[in-house]
């Protein structure tokens, strides 16, 4: 048993973490390009560009809002744009592997289903075929496929399985009525208007109420929140620490009340019955698939951009590309910086957010091969399975939508926030864990919710994210540092990440995508 030192140190850039051994009984596999990002761009120690391309728009970063930006401009007829990432593939946080059983997300799995108010996402789902149209009392009709097949999600709490996320019969009576006010408060927020008119909690957020008495909410944290409340179930904060930890990638303890009330209150509710998001084996990597279909031969992966110049013309844009072995320069009119904001803003001059403001939540994705689907008893295997106090979120089933899933072998994503210490501590502890240590981690989780599952695992997949999502922290989303991200003095210029959001959901990366990609066209006198 060995890590294989030489595809360590040979493997594209220098990738910290990436490294691969058999140990007899699985293969071990660990990737992940957040950290060479960090490395790289620290030392700078690039050659000069060696040839020029121009274009009329740029496209910096291929995760979900620069996709939706290529969406976009393609769809408004415009093709006189080039897209560049890092990664081999678009999609960034939304990318997905594979093995010989199934497709497995790499990170973002699923899309909750949209608020009818979403005209434009609904719009999207229903070109790519995940939308069919809508019944004729207006309902959105989505493709059976994709809708998540019931079960959908089961808690592991004292030893047995539950349906849903609370452990409902296993609770006593004062906890149930905490859990009942909170739930009551959520109905009552997802229906109520602020004094301008607007929802509390929309989607995307800056089409939320700015009612100051709302707002307030950002001041403080969820867990204060709900303690002020007088709420104070043990199992009500496990949920509710556990859902921050899904969504934002922080407990409940950093996340801001508005934030942690926008995750529940912020879409519509949940039907009695029914799927309530959208799914794929791969997960989102489908979604990125289809924002990128017409913009294939538009993007330049493989791209580590280092440099970037604004000119009297527009913007000099310079890139090093590992493989080839040299370093390139772009130019164009116009620029979507569809980067995430820490890496922007060393790389363009005048962008720059106040230190200590962005916070960026790193994560470990483990995906495991196993021989035949998880065993138990009571509660049948779901979608999600989520255990009790665990410090991961427990796994969900890449092949969860295959209907012979019980049958054979299987992928389980098991998903962990590294939540125990601060970001930078918790990505330096998880760039020095080897192969081993995650593997023995990941499997203690598996067994007990399964006890001998370790027999039946194969391989596994390890993915870090060092900066895998921000963390909306108190006052984050309505401080005056948000509010100017988006400003330029340069018309020709236009930001788009989820960071400027504050939350990282697909519909936020989509919506800052296209409206990036639109105020460029406008600007510049080409819309549609
Ligand atoms: C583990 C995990 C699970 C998640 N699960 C979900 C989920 O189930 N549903 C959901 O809606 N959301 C989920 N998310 C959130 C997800 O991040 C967002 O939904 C969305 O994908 C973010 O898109 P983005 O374009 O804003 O950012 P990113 O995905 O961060 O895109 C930025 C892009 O810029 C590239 N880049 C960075 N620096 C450079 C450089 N110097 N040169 C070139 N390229 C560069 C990156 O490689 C990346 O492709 C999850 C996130 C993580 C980390």
């Amino acid at each position: 048993m060995s890590i294989d030192r030489r595809q360590l140190l040979l493997g594209g850039l220098a990738l910290p973490w990436l490294g691969s051994c058999e140990t007899g009984r699985r293969s071990l596999r660990i990737g992940g390009d957040a950290s060479r990002t960090a490395h790289r761009l620290r030392t700078m120690d690039f050659p000069k560009p060696s040839a020029v391309e121009k274009h009329k728009v740029l496209i910096l970063g291929g995760g979900v809002a620069g996709c939706t930006a290529a969406y976009t401009l393609e769809k408004q007829g415009f093709r006189d744009y080039l897209m560049l990432e890092m990664g081999h593939d678009p999609g960034g946080n939304a990318r997905s592997g594979r093995n010989e059983v199934s497709a497995f997300p790499l990170g973002a799995h699923y899309l909750p289903l949209p608020h009818p108010s979403q005209a434009d996402l609904l719009e999207f789902l229903q070109e790519a075929g995940a939308l069919r149209g809508w019944s004729a009392r207006g309902e959105p009709q989505y493709h059976e496929d994709y809708l998540c097949h019931d079960p959908e999600d089961r808690v592991f709490y004292e030893g047995r399985w539950f349906e849903g996320l609370i452990a409902w019969k296993a609770l006593p009576q004062r906890e149930i009525e905490d859990i009942r006010s909170f739930m009551h408060f959520v109905e009552r927020a997802r229906g109520t208007k602020g004094r301008d008119g607007r929802r509390i909690f929309q989607i995307p957020l800056d089409q939320s109420s700015r009612d100051p008495e709302w707002l307030k909410l950002d001041t403080m944290t969820l867990s204060a929140f709900v303690r002020g409340q007088g709420w104070h179930s043990r199992y009500l904060a496990w949920y509710l620490d556990y859902c921050c930890r899904d969504d934002y990638g922080t407990g409940w303890n950093g996340v801001s009340a508005w934030a942690g009330l926008h995750y529940f209150a912020g879409r519509e509710a949940e039907p009695e019955e029914g799927a309530t998001v959208l799914t794929w084996p791969e997960g989102n990597a489908w979604l990125v698939q289809k924002l990128m279909q017409r913009s294939r031969d538009r993007f330049v992966g493989d791209t580590l951009i280092f440099h970037i110049e604004p000119t009297a013309q527009g913007y000099q844009v310079d890139g090093w590309q590992e493989s080839a072995g040299h370093a390139r320069r772009w130019e164009a009119e116009a620029l979507i910086v569809a980067l995430p904001r820490f890496v922007a803003q060393r790389l363009l001059p005048g962008c720059a957010v106040p230190s200590g403001v962005l916070s960026y939540a790193p994560w470990m994705v483990a995906n495991c091969k196993v021989a035949r689907p998880p065993q138990s008893e009571g509660m049948p295997l779901c979608w999600d399975n989520v255990p009790f106090g665990s410090p991961s979120l427990g796994y969900v089933v890449a092949t969860h939508q295959n209907v012979r899933r019980y049958e054979s072998a299987s992928v389980l994503t098991s998903y962990w926030p590294l939540t125990a210490e601060t970001p930078s501590v918790a990505r330096t502890i998880a760039g020095l864990r080897s192969p081993q240590d995650w593997e023995h981690l990941v499997l203690a989780d598996l067994e007990l919710m399964h006890p001998g599952i370790a027999r039946d695992v194969q391989s596994m997949d390890f993915w870090l994210w060092g900066h895998g999502m921000i963390q909306p922290r108190p006052g984050y989303i309505w401080g005056q540092d948000r509010a100017r991200m988006p400003l330029t003095s340069r018309p020709s210029l236009a930001f788009a990440h989820s960071d400027m959001s504050g939350i990282s959901i697909f519909e936020e990366a989509f919506a800052r995508g296209r409206q990036a990609a639109l105020q460029i066209l406008q600007n510049s006198g080409r819309q549609a």
